[in-house]
């Protein structure tokens, strides 16, 4: 695929070993155009970057080279990774984000995003559950890619994980609080399997992993609620894993 150079200052100079990339990373650029955006990502005061930029006509720019590590996820954990940037490939898609006009990803947009990820994860061999957006990883500071990024439609493509349950079965659960600490405590250990990573006992903590869990596979309801349809897919999820 066709892929142009833009080349970006902010990454580490030191060379890191292909076999340590393990997780990719999606994001949005969150700007009010993608002018802006990319001037963001390449000037050297922002201290900011991706390896790759898909514009909303499916264009793909790098920033970095996979071999550098690029300063994308901030402070981050995942699984057992922790600070993500030397794990991971970052991948920016121009979209307005929450802030100045979220709008759908584009299908050309997308489709350039699928071809990077499998040749990303023929390459380096990535597993399905490092297939991650940006407020998975650090749930208590990002909202990044949202509830409008098409992880189903990823998965249909082989890309991250995806649960096999019906969306009129699942609607039934939907909005029926959890309250009793046996299944908080079950939820919290199917979301750590997946990759999540906090604590239940800081409720802020919480509410906010909560969300991102449900702007990423049940973005019908973004509450912070835990309820019974988060319970069931999170179950779901990890039986798969
Ligand atoms: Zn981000």
């Amino acid at each position: 695929m066709k892929i142009e150079s833009f080349l970006s200052p902010n990454y580490y100079r030191n060379k890191r070993l292909t076999n340590t990339i393990k997780i990719i990373v999606i994001h949005y650029t969150g700007m009010q155009s993608e002018r802006e955006s990319m001037l963001r990502l390449i000037n050297p005061k922002s201290k900011v970057s991706s390896h790759f930029v898909i514009n909303r006509n499916g264009k793909v720019y790098r920033l970095v080279y996979d071999n550098k590590i690029s300063w994308h996820a901030g402070k981050s954990c995942w699984g057992k990774y922790k600070n993500l940037n030397k794990n991971s490939i970052g991948i920016e898609l121009v979209n307005k984000g929450h802030k100045f006009g979220y709008t759908n990803f584009k299908k050309k947009q997308l489709l350039s995003l699928i071809k990077i990820c499998k040749n990303l994860i023929r390459k380096y061999k990535i597993k399905k559950q490092n297939i991650v957006g940006h407020s998975d990883i650090a749930p208590l500071r990002k909202i990044d890619p949202g509830e409008k990024f098409p992880w189903k439609m990823l998965a249909d493509n082989k890309i991250g994980i995806w649960h096999h349950l019906r969306p009129s079965f699942l609607k039934k659960f939907r909005g029926i609080k959890i309250i009793n600490s046996k299944d908080k405590a079950k939820f919290a250990k199917h979301l750590n399997k997946i990759g999540y990573r906090f604590t239940l006992r800081k409720k802020s903590s919480f509410i906010k992993t909560i969300k991102a869990f449900q702007r990423h596979y049940r973005k019908e309801l973004v509450d912070g609620y835990l309820d019974k349809e988060c319970l069931i897919i999170a179950r779901s999820l990890s039986k798969n894993l």
